[in-house]
Parts: C-alpha cells; structure tokens; sequence
C-alpha cells in the first residue's frame, strides 16, 4: 500500500526536544529523526506506559464524528446523576469541568459538527497507511490489521437516531456496508444474530498490541539516533521570542524548537508558558481478558452500549466509558469491571475468568479535534496533543505533519483547522 510519506533529509538537522513517549510523542520522534534531526524524546515514565498503554487499537481511517452533538446539553443532568452510566461527571468535579461543558455544549451546533467532522476526517483518512508504513519501518507489520471494522447497534431504532453519524460517514468518501442480524453472524459467527444492524467499514482496522507498538517503534527511533531521556520536563528558558532550552528535574538542555505531545498533562506545561488549552481529562477504562476464546477477527464498536471490543494479542479487551474526575482522583474499577458482564451479555459462553483492569485520560478537546501546529507567540514551539479518543488513530499522521512543519515545507494537509489559536477567536 502506498503510504504517500518518503523521508526527506533536511539541509541542516535542527536539535529537536520532543516531551512525552506516549503514542503521539513517538511517532513525532521517529518522523522527525527520519528526516536528520538530533532528537531528544522525554518522558518521566517509559515509552507508551501511560494513555497509550491500553487503548482498544481502533486504527480507523474513518474516525470523524465529533463528540459533542446536536441536543447533548439536556443529558448533562443524567451524566451527574447516574453514576453508572457510560459518561459520567464525578459531582466534586463538576465546577472545574464547567468551563469545558460550556465550549463542549458551542460545538454541537449541525454546522460546528460538520466542520469538525470535516478537519477529523482529513487527518483521520491517513490512518491506517500512516501506521502500516511506520510499524513496517519498525519491523512490527503484524501489529496493524486492516480486516474491516464492525459497528453493530443491538436495535434498528438507535441504529436509525444516529442520523447526523450516519451523514458524517456517509459524506467522508469511505465505504461502508450495512449488514442485517444474518449477515452480522455470518461475518464473525461468535455473535450470532445479537444485533439488528451493522455497518462494515473495510479501510478500518486494529492495532493488535498498542503497547508494543510504542515500544517498538521507540525502539527503532532509538536505534536510528533519537535519545530518549527519563526525565520529568518542569521549565523552559525562553529568549528571542522562541524556546531556548528546555529544563527537566536533572538539568538543562539548549534546543532548536520543542514538540508538545505531553497529552493530558501538556495542560500544565502549556500553562508555564501562557496558554490556557481547553483539554479535559476523559477518563476510560479497559478489562483485557486473557482467558476468553473467540473467533472475532476485528473490532467491533457496539454503538448503543458505548463500547468496543477488540481481539488483541494479549486477549479480548473491553472498554470504553467517559468519567470526568480530573487527573488527579483514585480510578474507580467497577467501571471496567461492568465490562465483564457486559462482554457476557454480548458474547454468550465468554470465559471471564481472568482478567486485568485500567484506567488512561483521554486528552479531549471541546470541538474533538486535536491541537497540532506551530504557534504564533513562541515561534519553535509545536503542539500534537488533545487527539482525545483518536489519539492510537491520529498520532503517525500528526508525526508527519509535525515533520513537515518542522522542516518549514508545505504540509501535507491544511493545519488550520488543529492551530491552537482556535479557541481564542
Ligand atoms: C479506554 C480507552 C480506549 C481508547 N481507544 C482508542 C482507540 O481505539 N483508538 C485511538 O485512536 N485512541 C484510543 N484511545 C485514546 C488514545 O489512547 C489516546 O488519545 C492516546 O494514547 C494519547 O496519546 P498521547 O501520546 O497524546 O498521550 P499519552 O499516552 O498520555 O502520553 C503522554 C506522555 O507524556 C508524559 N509526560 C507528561 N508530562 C510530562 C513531563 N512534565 N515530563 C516528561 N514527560 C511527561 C507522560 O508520562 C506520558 O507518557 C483510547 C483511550 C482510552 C482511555
């Protein structure tokens, strides 16, 4: 497949600081040391041990409807008080989430939705070739499948509420293929016929282990140059209108320019230096069940419960759920716990018997489309964060744009709709 990317040296490599090795922060490291740059990657943690550790791998080239939706604004209630639900607001953290809901709420008009769905859609569709050419080049090409995508609605009359997801998929380009209750159980026979309606994106696909997937293509980066460094960044030097050095809890380094692919905790950095970003942690979880047996050969995102199933290496992993609590509150389990008897429900005869739980902070945006660009006030600052939960889907084609920037060539698609600026029109 032709991934579109060729590697391109630049005259003069640039000493490039790239902090945090989560998914995103990888692929910026290994686009960028692919093309000459001294790159310096940090994380305080290992590489992909944090949100990127425990995604369900959708690896989607279509991932464009936005999260937030015509007439949201009358669930609010519910999403405080049941607290069960599949999107949750601890009530302790409703009023510093307030602001968020706010922006959140002034983008689910029909014309905001299909503007985000346009600027998701035009990142998103470089998917899947992005990460098969880059787990190529990590020699891990067994890591990302492309067998299709499933999602399955267990009534028709969901199925048909869903009109505006419906109009967004139907005008991205894609193919889809609507399949009844017969078809369903003919493609993956451990369903049966549990659901009414499904729709068969063929250019979707999984990543099989998204943990060993960051490590490996860290592992190449390291091995083509970039030096990783297990460092808590707490500081920058700024002069010149730029950032001259970056400082961590073990010293100081000098820097040509800095990407910020910190996630959720980009927040605080971005903070230091004057931006206010409207990220919001959105809490997921997960159960990876190693002692499941199943035929599934492909993910399957059960609409109507708000969950996703995907057949990994390591086991079938459940998960899902939006819990806004902050990045600083005790992850609560039973959330991923009622995954396991949600798994049951759907896949008669599931062997539950162990399984592993976790909790990662999706760093969401109010309109879901990620941050990614050079900024007007620090000239050789980058931002790739805030990819929300595309970030697995939407990190190697982010790595290429950032490389692009980088080098100061045209990118190779529009980055006006991901500039940070934004959010202060
Ligand atoms: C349940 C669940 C399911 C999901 N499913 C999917 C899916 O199917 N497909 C998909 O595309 N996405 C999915 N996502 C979303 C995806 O996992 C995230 O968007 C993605 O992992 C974010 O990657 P990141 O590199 O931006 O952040 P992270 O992985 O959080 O990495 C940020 C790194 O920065 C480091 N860091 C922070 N501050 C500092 C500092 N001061 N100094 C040094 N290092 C620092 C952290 O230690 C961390 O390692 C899912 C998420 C969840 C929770």
């Amino acid at each position: 497949m032709n991934s579109g990317y060729t590697a391109q040296s630049v005259p003069q490599g640039k000493t490039i600081a790239v902090i945090g090795a989560g998914i995103v922060g990888i692929c910026c490291a290994a686009y960028l040391v692919r093309e000459g740059h001294r790159v310096i990657l940090y994380d305080r943690r290992g590489p992909g041990e944090t949100t990127s550790f425990g995604n369900l791998g959708g690896v989607q080239s279509l991932a464009a409807t936005p999260l937030s939706l015509p007439g949201m604004l009358k669930d609010v209630p519910g999403w405080i008080l049941d607290q069960e639900g599949p999107l949750v607001i601890r009530p302790r953290h409703f009023p510093r989430a307030a602001g968020w809901l706010w922006k959140f709420w002034r983008e689910s008009s029909l014309e905001r939705v299909l503007h985000n769905a346009r600027a998701l859609n035009a990142l998103n569709s470089h998917s899947a070739t992005s990460h098969i050419e880059l787990a190529k080049w990590a020699g891990v090409s067994d890591l990302i499948q492309v067998p299709g995508q499933l999602y399955v609605w267990v009534s028709r009359k969901n199925y048909e509420k869903a009109q505006i997801s419906r109009k967004i998929w139907n005008s991205s380009g894609h193919d889809l293929i609507e399949l009844n209750a017969d078809q369903i159980g003919e493609l993956e026979p451990d369903l049966g016929r549990r659901f009414e309606v499904g729709l068969n994106i063929p250019g979707n696909g999984y990543c099989r282990n998204p943990y060993r997937l960051c490590v490996a293509i860290a592992d190449k980066a390291i091995a083509e140059g970039v030096e990783f460094r297990r460092e808590e960044v707490n500081g920058f030097v700024l002069n010149n209108g730029g950032i001259g050095a970056v400082q961590t809890d073990r010293g100081v380094q000098q820097v040509d320019g800095v990407v910020m692919a910190a996630g959720m905790w980009s927040k605080r950095l971005l903070a230091s230096l004057g931006y206010s970003v409207p990220l919001e942690s959105h809490r997921g979880y997960h159960v990876t069940i190693s002692s499941a047996k199943t035929t599934l050969s492909r993910m399957l995102m059960v609409i109507d419960r708000k969950v996703a199933i995907t057949p990994m290496e390591t086991g079938l992993r459940i998960g899902g759920t939006v819990e806004l609590a902050g990045l600083d509150a005790l992850p609560d389990y039973r959330r991923a716990r009622s995954f396991l008897s949600i798994g049951a429900s759907l896949l008669p005869g599931l062997d539950t018997s162990m399984a592993t739980e976790w909790m990662g902070h999706r760093p969401q945006t109010p309109d879901t489309v990620p941050i990614i660009g050079k900024t007007d006030r620090i000239a050789n600052l980058f931002l790739a964060l805030g990819h929300g939960q595309m970030g697995l889907l939407g990190s190697a084609p982010t790595g290429r744009l950032i490389a692009d920037l980088v080098a100061e060539r045209k990118p190779y698609i529009d980055v006006t709709p991901y500039r940070i600026e934004r959010f202060s029109r």
